[in-house]
């Protein structure tokens, strides 16, 4: 274990299980689906949750990515621009938007009704963690690994200032580095 974590929440061993669930549940659920269907990986948290969920999909799917950073610099205000925008398009597809964690929910919000603007036939979510204490509109995960109470989280994927995303789990860090 790293030195700075204090415990581990879900190992990587945890979350791959959870993840072959993910996967055969959205493959039963689209496999006789009439439009394409493109997973959107949110950069940069969700690369290691996408990698492992995309694994587990048994039909076939496309793959995009998309950034968005909060105009004003922190991370719940809602107001977001778009930092890396797709590189295909999405009209008429059927999209799964691809998170590490949703928290007050305002990203996804923001990012789900763009995708509906933009011409997408339908948009769900899969989201590796859920703090469900912390959200401030109806933003719900339709696939979800774990649900976990309202405590800063770091490692797959999850970062504390852009340290610690490599960590093949999912953990805490000692008090005294906050
Ligand atoms: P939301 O718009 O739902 O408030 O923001 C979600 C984003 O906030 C996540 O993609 C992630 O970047 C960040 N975030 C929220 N909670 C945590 C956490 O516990 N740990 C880390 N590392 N990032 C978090």
């Amino acid at each position: 274990m790293h030195p700075d974590v204090k415990k581990i929440l879900f190992s990587e061993e945890d979350i791959r299980n959870r993840c072959r669930e993910m996967g055969r549940e959205i493959s039963e659920a689209y496999r006789d689906n009439q439009h394409d269907l493109l997973f959107v990986g949110i950069l940069k948290g969700s690369i290691p949750f996408f990698a492992e969920l995309i694994k587990h999909v048994d039909i076939d799917v496309y793959y995009d990515f998309i950034a968005a950073s909060s105009y004003d610099g922190t991370e719940s205000s809602g107001d977001i621009k778009i930092i890396k925008d797709l590189d295909c398009s999405v009209v008429d597809r059927d999209i799964i938007l691809v998170e590490d964690i949703i928290d007050t929910g305002l990203t996804l919000k923001e990012i789900k009704s763009l995708l509906y603007h933009k011409g997408a036939h339908d948009v769900k979510i899969a989201a590796l963690l859920n703090k469900q204490e912390r959200r401030v509109n109806d933003i719900q995960a339709d696939y979800l690994g774990f649900e976990i109470p309202n405590e800063f989280v770091i490692g797959f994927g999850l970062d504390f200032n852009q340290k610690y995303r490599n960590l093949p789990y999912v953990g805490v860090l000692k008090d005294e580095l906050y």
